[in-house]
C-alpha cells in the first residue's frame, strides 16, 4: 500500500530521498548534540512543501538547491503529535533532483531510545557517560529529520565530530580521521541502501576486540573499558554464524565491516543496525566457565539472529511494519539453524518447543492477531514487537520447511533475497519465491497460519472399524461465545506427521489435513498413535483416553523428548482450558519422573509453579509434598554435582531441578544444603557448578531474611559479569517477606535498578504471591513516575504482571485502573494481558476446588 497525503501516518511519495550526508557533533557532558545534514531528493511533481519526520529535534534552518544554482529557504513548523516536519518554500519546487539541507538540534535523552545516553560506572565507582541510538521501529526521527518509513531506503553517509579522547563506530569503516577546532571529526563510508532504522552511532571510551576476518569483512566486539575478557564466547558464535549464513543465503556479508557493540543501558535484547549491531551486555558479555548453559545458550541466540538479519531485514526489508514477521520470524529460525550447526548437543530445535509453546499461549487467546496485522501509528508498530511475531513466526516457517524440505526451503530463501536485495517486499514475494523452488503453491497451504489468528487443536481417536479419527478446531482457553462462532469453524492446513506403531513396525505417515475431519485406516492390533512426529507441528493434540494411556507406557524411551515435551505441554493447556481435570494432569506426571529431559522437566515444573500460584494457602503444604515426590528420584540421581560424563543438558538439568526443590517443592533439607553449598562456594568459586550456583541463589532468596537480601543486593551492586548482576537483581525479587519485597520495588523507581531493567522487577514482584497485592498498589501509585522513567518496551512487558493477579477482586480492580487512565499499550497487547488474566482467574476458581478434592484425599 502506498500512503497518501491524507494518511496521518505515511509521507506522500511525490518526493524521494536517495542519500543522506549526516553530520552530528554530541556533547555527552551536556547531554546535547547538534546536526547538520544534506538530503539528495528526487521531485516527481512541484511541490510548494516537503514533509519529513522529525521529533523533539530544534530545526534551525532548512534550504534547498540545485545545481542550477537555484535556491529556496523554507519556513519551518514542527507537528509534535504527528512527529513530523513541515517545510513551506516561497514557490512551488521543479521537478528534479534537489539537495534539501537541514540544521538541527536535539537532546540526548535517558529513554533509551534515538540518540540517548548510557551511564555506567567503573570498577573504582567513577561515573562514565557514553551515547547511543536505538532507532527502531520510529526512532530514527529523533536523531535526524528523514523519511523514517522503512521503505524510503537511501545511502548514509555519517560523519561524527567528537572530544578527541572517546571512540566512534557508525554502519560502515572509518575512511577519514581528522582534527577540527580541538575535536576529532570521523567519516564514515557510505553505507549500501538502507531504512532509517537501521543508522547507528555509538560514542564514548570504547575497546576492541582483536578482529576475526569473515571473508573480507574484519568481525569484532566492543565493550566499556574492563570488559573485554568476556568478549571471547560472542566473537565465537558471531564468526561462525556470520560464515554459516554467507553459506546458507549463497550471499556474501552485505556490509564492509561488522562491530557487535555491549551497551550498558539497552532497552531491548539487541538490535541488528547494519555492521554495527547494539547489544543489553547480558546478550553478549560472558565469563564461559562461569556461565549456565542458559545463559550461553541466550548469548550464541541472540548473536545469530542479529547475523541472520544482515541479509533478512537489512539487505531485504519488510515494506512496512504490518509485515514485520518477514524480519524478525526468519532471524528467530534461521538463529535455531546457526546455534544447532555450531553445537548439535545442544539440541537447539527440541529446545525451541519452550518458545513454540510460549508462543501457542498468547494464539490460545481469542484477542490474539494474525501474524501479518495492520498497523499505522508508531506505538501500533512498537507492539508487533511480540512472541506471535517472533516465535509463532518462526515457528510456522519450520513447519513450512519440514514440508518442503530444507534444501527447497533454502533454495526459495535465496531466490527471494537475491531477487529483492537493497529493496523492500512483501509475504506473497516470500511465498512466490518458495513457490517457485518447490513448485508448488504456497498461499493456498500458508495463509491461513499468517493471515488469521489462532491454530488447531487436532483430536485423535481410534473407532471400532480400525479407523484413525482426526479432527481439527480451533484451541481457546476460554469458550467460544456467540460473537466468535466464526472462529469456531476456522480451518487449517496442517502438515501432519504421525506414527502408528504395532508390536513389530513403526510406520511413519505423512498427510496434509485441509478440512475438518480425516480418517485412516490402521493395523487392528495398533499400539500406540503418536500425532505431530518430530513436534514441528505448529498445533496441539488431544488424545482419548486409551490412546493417551498407551503413550504414556511408552515414557521416557519410547518417545522422543519433543514428542514427551510436547504431550506434557498439550496436557497441561487442555487443564487451563478446562478440557482435563488437574487430578488427572498430577496423575499423568508421575509418568515422567524417570525422564531426564530438561525441557520436559521446564514444562512440568512450570506448571507446578501455576498450581502453587494458585493453591488455598491451607493446602500448600500437601501440594509441596507432592512435588518433591515429582522431583525427588530425579535429584537423588542427579545429586548437587556434575558426574563425569554429564553433558551440558543434564547440567543445566541439575540445575532446574534443585531450584525447583527449593522453591515451589519447599524442601528444608535442600535449602539448609543451598545454604552450605553457597558459603564453600564464596570461599572456593570452583566448589559449585556453574549451572548449580543460580539455583542455590535464587532458593537462599526464596527462603531469605534480611541479612541475606543485603548480601545479595550488595553483590548485584560488585558483580563482575552481567550475568552475574543479572543473578543477584532477579533474586532480589524472589524472596517472600513483604518487607524486602518493599525495598525491592523502592528501588525500581529511585534509580537503584537501571531503567533497562527496573519494569521487570516489578513485573517479576507482580507474578510473586507473595508480593503481588502490594506491587500492584505501587503501579498504580507510580505509574506517572514509571511511565516518565521507563523505555516504552519494558513499561509494556512491565503490565504483563497483572496475569499474576489472579483474584475475581484484583482482576476487576487492574480492569478499572486501565479503563479509568485509558492505557494504550498499542495493538492488542492490553486486551491480551486481560484475557491471559481472564483465563488465570476462571482456573482458579475451577480448578482450586478440584485440586483441594484432590489433595485432601490423602496424598
Ligand atoms: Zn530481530
Amino acid at each position: 500500500m502506498r500512503g497518501t497525503e491524507a494518511d496521518a501516518f505515511r509521507l506522500p511519495r511525490h518526493i524521494l530521498p536517495s542519500r543522506y550526508d549526516l553530520r552530528l557533533e554530541p556533547d555527552l557532558n551536556a547531554a546535547t548534540f547538534a546536526g547538520h545534514e544534506t538530503i539528495t531528493v528526487a521531485v516527481s511533481r512541484p511541490a510548494r512543501e516537503i514533509i519529513l519526520n522529525a521529533v523533539e529535534l530544534d530545526i534551525t534552518s532548512a534550504t534547498i538547491d540545485n545545481n542550477r544554482g537555484l535556491s529556496h529557504r523554507a519556513t519551518i513548523v514542527l507537528d509534535k503529535p504527528a512527529e513530523r516536519c513541515r517545510l513551506t518554500f516561497p514557490s512551488a519546487i521543479p521537478i528534479g533532483t534537489w539537495t534539501l539541507s537541514l540544521s538541527f538540534r536535539g537532546t540526548l535523552n535517558d529513554k533509551l531510545r534515538g540518540f540517548y545516553r548510557s551511564a555506567y560506572k567503573d570498577a573504582t565507582g567513577g561515573t562514565h557517560v557514553m551515547a547511543a541510538t536505538q532507532f527502531e521501529a520510529t526512532d530514527a526521527r529523533r536523531a535526524f529529520p528523514c523519511w523514517d518509513e522503512p521503505d524510503y531506503k537511501a545511502v548514509f553517509a555519517t560523519t561524527l565530530v567528537i572530544d578527541p579522547a572517546l571512540t566512534a563506530v557508525s554502519n560502515t569503516s572509518i575512511i577519514s580521521e581528522r582534527r577540527e577546532g580541538g575535536k576529532k571529526v570521523l567519516q564514515f563510508a557510505d553505507t549500501m541502501m538502507m531504512s532509517t532504522y537501521l543508522v547507528a552511532f555509538i560514542v564514548g571510551e570504547l575497546e576492541a576486540t582483536v578482529p576475526t576476518m569473515v571473508g573480507k569483512a574484519p568481525l569484532r566486539l566492543w565493550c566499556v573499558p574492563g570488559k573485554k575478557h568476556l568478549a571471547r564466547f560472542g566473537q565465537d558464535i558471531a564468526s561462525f554464524s556470520l560464515k554459516f549464513f554467507e553459506t546458507y543465503y549463497g550471499l556474501a556479508y552485505p556490509g564492509d565491516k561488522l562491530d557487535l557493540l555491549a551497551i550498558p543501558d539497552f532497552a531491548s535484547g539487541a538490535m541488528e543496525n547494519l555492521g554495527a549491531i547494539t547489544f543489553r551486555e547480558t546478550a553478549l558479555l560472558v565469563d564461559e566457565h562461569a556461565a549456565t548453559h542458559a545463559e550461553l545458550e541466550r548469548i550464541a541466540d541472540v548473536v545469530a539472529h542479529e547475523n541472520a538479519h544482515m541479509w533478512f531485514g537489512d539487505l531485504v526489508t519488510m515494506s512496512w511494519w504490518n509485515g514485520l514477521w518477514l524480519n524478525e520470524a526468519f532471524a528467530t529460525f534461521a538463529e535455531m539453524l546457526a546455534v544447532d550447526a555450531w553445537k548439535p548437543e545442544w539440541k537447539r530445535w527440541d529446545t525451541f518447543g519452550a518458545s513454540r509453546a510460549v508462543a501457542m499461549i498468547v494464539d490460545g487467546l481469542h484477542s490474539s492477531r494474525p501474524i501479518e496485522y495492520p498497523v499505522r501509528a508508531p506505538k501500533d508498530a512498537d507492539a508487533m514487537f511480540d512472541t506471535l511475531t517472533y516465535e509463532k513466526g518462526a515457528s510456522v516457517l519450520r513447519m513450512l520447511e519440514q514440508y518442503l524440505g530444507p534444501t527447497i526451503f533454502r533454495d526459495g530463501i535465496r531466490d527471494y533475497l537475491k531477487r529483492h536485495a537493497y529493496g523492500n517486499a512483501d509475504t506473497k514475494d516470500l511465498w512466490v519465491s518458495l513457490g517457485r523452488a518447490a513448485k508448488q503453491p504456497v498461499p493456498t497451504l500458508m495463509n491461513g497460519w499468517i493471515f488469521k489468528p489462532g491454530y488447531p487443536l487436532v483430536t485423535v481417536s481410534l473407532g471400532k472399524n480400525g479407523r484413525l479419527r482426526l479432527a481439527q478446531q480451533r484451541f481457546t482457553y476460554l469458550p467460544t461465545s456467540k460473537r466468535s462462532r466464526a472462529a469456531g469453524s476456522q480451518r487449517w492446513q496442517i502438515p501432519i506427521q504421525l506414527r502408528v506403531a504395532t508390536a513389530t513396525k513403526r510406520d511413519l505417515r505423512r498427510v496434509l489435513m485441509t478440512g475438518a475431519g480425516l480418517q485412516m485406516k490402521v493395523p487392528a492390533r495398533v499400539e500406540s498413535v503418536l500425532v505431530n512426529e518430530g513436534g514441528h507441528g505448529f498445533y496441539r493434540v488431544r488424545y482419548e483416553p486409551k490412546l493417551l494411556d498407551r503413550l504414556l507406557r511408552l515414557v521416557p524411551d519410547g518417545l522422543a523428548p519433543i514428542e514427551r515435551f510436547n504431550l506434557v505441554n498439550d496436557s497441561w493447556a487442555s487443564v487451563v482450558a478446562g478440557l482435563m481435570p488437574p487430578a488427572e494432569y498430577l496423575n499423568m506426571t508421575s509418568a515422567f519422573m524417570a525422564d531426564r529431559d530438561k525441557n520436559v522437566w521446564a514444562v512440568l515444573l512450570d506448571s507446578f509453579l501455576a498450581l502453587h500460584r494458585i493453591m488455598e494457602p491451607a493446602r500448600r503444604e500437601v501440594f509441596e509434598a507432592l512435588v518433591r515426590g515429582r522431583i525427588g528420584p530425579a535429584v537423588a540421581e542427579l545429586g548437587w554435582a556434575p558426574r563425569t560424563g554429564d553433558d551440558d543438558l543434564l547440567k543445566q538439568l541439575r540445575g532446574d531441578l534443585l531450584r525447583a526443590l527449593g522453591t515451589v517443592g519447599n524442601d528444608q533439607a535442600a535449602q539448609a544444603k543451598a545454604s552450605a553449598l553457597y558459603a564453600e562456594s564464596r570461599k572456593n568459586p570452583a566448589a559449585v557448578d556453574p549451572n548449580v550456583l543460580p539455583a542455590l541463589v535464587a532458593v537462599l532468596a526464596h527462603a531469605g531474611d534480611r541479612t541475606r537480601y543485603e548480601e545479595f543486593f550488595a553483590r548485584f551492586r560488585a558483580a563482575t559479569t552481567p550475568q552475574e548482576e543479572r543473578r543477584y537483581l532477579y533474586a532480589l525479587g524472589a524472596f517472600q517477606s513483604a518487607e524486602l519485597l518493599a525495598r525491592t520495588l523502592a528501588k525500581t523507581i529511585n534509580g537503584e535498578f537501571r531503567t533497562q531493567d527496573a519494569p521487570f522487577m516489578v513485573r517479576m514482584v507482580l507474578m510473586n504471591v507473595a508480593g503481588r497485592e502490594m506491587a500492584w498498589e505501587f503501579v498504580k501509585a507510580n505509574w506517572d513516575t514509571m511511565d516518565r522513567l521507563y523505555p516504552k518496551q519494558g513499561l509494556r512487558r512491565m503490565c504483563e504482571g497483572v496475569v499474576g493477579l489472579a483474584t475475581p477482586a484484583l482482576e476487576r480492580d487492574v480492569q478499572k485502573f486501565f479503563r479509568e487512565r485509558k492505557i494504550d499499550l498499542g495493538g492488542k497487547t492490553l486486551t491480551q494481558y486481560l484475557e491471559e488474566l481472564r483465563i488465570a482467574v476462571a482456573f482458579r476458581e475451577r480448578a482450586g476446588k478440584a485440586l483441594d478434592r484432590y489433595l485432601h484425599a490423602g496424598r
